[in-house]
Formats: C-alpha cells, structure tokens, sequence
C-alpha cells in the first residue's frame, strides 16, 4: 500500500480536492498543512485561516486521520518528514500565485531527485491559466477572454470526497503536528475580530450552506440586487472560495444543477458565472503579469505624482472621510472583514481620485483586512478602479460618493447598519450630511465635526485636480 503526503494550501476541503482524492485511490494519505512564515498574509485571513483548519481537521478526524500541523520552511518540514517514516509520495493542489509556483516547481525538484513520486493536480480556477490564450498572447480583455473561455473548454466535474482510508496507528504514532493555537493566528488584545462570528461560519459545511442559501434566495434578484449593498443579493461566497472551502467547479457545477430545475433564473444564473468569470479572469492576469500586484500595467502610469497624505489615507482606514458611503464600507470591512462589491469601488475610486492616495496602500489595506483577501482578484481590481490595469474603468470615470449612494442605498439602510451616529438623519441628508440645515443636524443630535466629521476633501475639486492629473498622462504617451 503506498502512503501519500497530501499538501494542503489554499484549498481546504475534503470534496473536489483532485490531489487528495487520486492520493486517497492509491493507499494511505498524510494530510498536512504547513504554516510558511515567508507568506505574506493579512491579519483577517489568519482569523478565518484558524477557524478553517480547525474545520478540516474535525472533518478529518472524523475519519480517524490527524491532519498535521507543522511551522517552517516547507521544503525542510517536507524532507524532515520524509525522513521520519516511510512516505511513497508527495500531491498537491497546483497555485498559480507567482511565489507560490515557484516554491512548488523548487519543491517538486529536489523531491524528486530523492526519489520520491511528486504529483500536482488543477488547483482552483475553472481552466488552468497557462491553457487559455490568443495567438499565445494572454488576453486583455474580459468579454473575449470569458467569450472564447466558454467556447472553447467545459467545466470539469467536481470530485466527490475520496474513499480515506485510517492512518495505521504505528504511522500515527511517528508524526508530530503541532497545535493549531501554538501559531496564534487569532488577534489577541485587542480583539478586533470580535464581531466576526456574527457573520460567518467558515468552513467547508459553511460554504455549501451558503451557496445553497443564495442559490435559493439571493440569485432571484441577482442582476439588479447585486450593485445595492444594503439588498441579500450576492452569495458572500469570496472567503470561503480565497481560502479553498469551495472550489470555483463546486459552484460553477451546483448553480447549473439549479438552473436546470429553475429554467426561468437562467440570465441571473448567467451573470452569476459571468462574476466568477472576473475572478478567472484576474488569474489568468496574475499568471501572465506577475508584476500586478505592484506595477501598474499600462506604464504611463508609473509616474503619477500621488500625494499619499498619511492622515487622509488614516480617515479612509478608519471610515472618517466625512463621506456617509466610504466610511460605511469602511467600517463594514473593519467589522466584518468583508465589503459588498459596489462600495468597495467607491472607496477605491475615493482614495485614489479624491485623496491622491496610491492604490497600492489601498491595494496593503485591503489584504489586511479583508476574509477574502485573494492575490489576484485584489491587485486586478484596485488596478481597474485605478485605471492602470487591463480591461480599466476609464480614467474620467470617477465615482461621485454622493451620487453612487442615493443610487444604490437610496433609503440609507445601508448607511445606518454601519453608521449609527447618522441614523436619525432625514433619507434626503443621510448621503451628504453637511447639506443639512443647523436645526435637521440638532434634531438629529449630530454635531459634524464632533459625531461624525466634516467632508475631508471636496468632491467637485478633487475631481477637476484628478482629470488633469489624468489628461496629462494621456498626454504624455
Ligand atoms: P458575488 O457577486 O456573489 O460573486 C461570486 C464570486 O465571483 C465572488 O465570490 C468572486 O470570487 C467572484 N467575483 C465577483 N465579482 C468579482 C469582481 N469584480 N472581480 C473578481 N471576482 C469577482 N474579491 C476577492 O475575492 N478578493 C479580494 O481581495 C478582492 N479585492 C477587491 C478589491 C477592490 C478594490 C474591488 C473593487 C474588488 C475586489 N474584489 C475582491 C472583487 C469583489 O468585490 C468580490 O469578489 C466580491 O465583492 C465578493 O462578494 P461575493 O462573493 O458576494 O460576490
């Protein structure tokens, strides 16, 4: 019987886990998940990290196998254990994050030349990166990129749990993991993450549960319901899928078995793909622009002359711009470790084009604090709102705060879940709070400047300083 090393990363799951499930056919599986120092990991995903392995290992102990939790460079913690006892293999789940590909293809090497068998298998995209491109030339472009992606491949079915076999107790018994609250990925004092749990339930069960409950609700409405953030219409899928608990084939298979007994949610079932498309789609673009997370993809924007006002990128941080819709969203990310998808672009756009801040602290404070940070999807989109990246909002596209709020929270439900302080303002002045009248402001017991700040830019100049800014640039190239 051939025992096999099972490498967790960023897939923590039992079901439609191609490495576990082919390792699990052949014999025994040593399920192992090695904390890597050297990753550059947010705070909020370490929360969620805790809870997840916790999950995984409860699911695999339920099975009678110890998942084993070792800290440390993973090369040497993987020849350390392959010297302790005696191990046919080592199989994994593929990444496609530059560091992490070259790790693996490092890795895969010196196994080998020990003689070891080392199998990788897809990881999380719905097609591999590297199979997909014009004229060998990556793709730019959404609309073509997901157009020919439909073409020209089909889904991969999902696997279902591997058959797993108990660990021999003499196996057991030789390997020593450590304890998951050893590595104190929870936030001590201050316990920021407090309100987490109100709002998720991490895990593998957790996601299908979700998924099952926005299939269910949420997708009704999900072409119109998705742009207003105070509306249950999008499936808040994105932590589970940055940390593996659901694989993209999972729901991409799953949504289709719905629309299959619900012909009439066909288009908002079409246009939920479509979103899972732009996260295939900003994969695709880290594969081939390594460099996305850090350099702007069009180069006439190398040098533009931010400012990077350290107080003003603070109030952004902490929600007190003095404008009602970014300091929402910015206090839901702090809270909840998530932000609905429409708000996160106003802030975006409100950092980079009212505060001349550089996206790229945006870009740190989001992988801070975000449960779903995911490489890809994060450099891709703070590169769209910044205009530098592929397929980018145009530069003169510049969200007005005030605008997008009576747009998509017109009553303000949003606003007062995460601005207590402007509950009692009149719908008219809860998106701009400075318009009202001394007396609505005192009705309201709002002093501004006191309860909650005045207007840190103005929008009208910021706005004028910034198509400049942008039409020079143009200019230029
Ligand atoms: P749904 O609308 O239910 O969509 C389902 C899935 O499709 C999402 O979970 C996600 O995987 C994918 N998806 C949806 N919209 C997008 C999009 N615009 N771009 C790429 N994929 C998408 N998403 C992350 O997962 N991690 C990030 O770190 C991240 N950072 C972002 C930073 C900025 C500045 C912006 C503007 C967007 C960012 N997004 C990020 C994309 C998007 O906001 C989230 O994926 C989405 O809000 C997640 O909510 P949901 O699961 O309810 O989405």
């Amino acid at each position: 019987m051939t025992v096999t090393i099972v490498w967790f990363r960023r897939d923590l799951r039992l079901t439609d886990h191609p490495a576990l499930w082919e390792a699990a056919q052949e014999g025994a599986v040593i399920p192992l998940y090695i904390l890597d120092p050297h990753e550059s990991s947010g705070a909020a995903e370490l929360w969620w990290r805790h809870q997840s392995l916790h999950k995984l290992a409860e699911s695999l102990a339920a099975l009678r196998l110890p998942l084993l939790l070792r800290r440390g460079d993973p090369l040497q913690i993987l020849q350390e254990i392959i010297d302790t006892i005696a191990v046919d293999g080592v199989a994994w789940n593929r990444r496609y994050d530059p560091r992490g590909m070259a790790q693996d293809t490092a890795i895969k090497a010196d196994l080998q030349a020990r003689g070891l068998s080392v199998r990788s298998f897809p990881g999380d995209c719905l097609v591999e990166p590297w199979l997909h491109h014009h004229d060998q030339q990556p793709y730019k472009v959404f609309t073509p990129f997901w157009k020919s992606l439909m073409a020209r491949f089909s889904v991969a079915p999902a696997l279902p749990q591997a058959d797993l076999q108990p660990l021999a107790p003499e196996l057991t018994q030789q390997l020593s993991s450590e304890s998951l609250s050893s590595w104190q990925l929870l936030p001590q004092q201050p316990d920021w993450a407090s309100r987490f749990p109100e709002f998720w339930e991490p895990g593998e069960s957790g996601a299908h549960i979700r998924l099952h409950a926005f299939l269910e609700e949420g997708l009704l409405n999900y072409s119109k319901g998705r742009d207003f953030p105070a509306q249950p219409s999008v499936s808040r899928l994105s932590p589970y899928l940055a940390h593996g608990e659901i694989s993209p084939r999972q729901i991409w298979q799953e949504t289709q078995s719905h629309l299959a007994n619900h012909p009439e949610l066909a288009a908002q079932g079409e246009h939920f793909l479509r979103e899972l498309g732009w996260r295939e789609f900003s994969w695709h673009l880290l594969f081939h622009f390594p460099n996305l997370p850090d350099t702007p993809l069009r180069p006439e924007f190398a040098d533009f002359p931010w400012q990077n006002n350290e107080k003003l990128l603070y109030a952004w941080q902490r929600g007190q711009t003095g404008y009602p819709i970014v300091d929402a969203g910015m206090r839901e990310l702090w809270q909840s470790g998530w932000m609905h998808n429409r708000v996160r672009m106003i802030c975006a756009s409100f950092l980079i084009k009212d505060l001349f801040v550089d996206w790229r602290k945006g870009e740190a404070w989001f992988q801070d604090t975000l449960l779903d940070f995911d490489e890809a999807n994060n450099s891709a989109s703070w590169q769209w709102v910044a205009g530098s990246g592929a397929d980018a909002a145009p530069y003169f596209r510049i969200f007005n705060p005030v605008l997008q709020s009576e747009k998509f929270d017109p009553q303000g439900d949003y606003l007062r879940r995460w601005l207590p302080e402007l509950a009692a303002l009149p719908d008219r002045y809860i998106h701009q709070p400075w318009m009202a009248e001394a007396n609505i402001l005192a009705q309201a017991k709002i002093s501004l400047g006191v309860d909650y700040p005045l207007p840190t830019v103005d929008h009208a100049q910021a706005r004028q300083k910034a198509l400049d800014v942008f039409q020079n640039l143009k200019k230029k190239t």
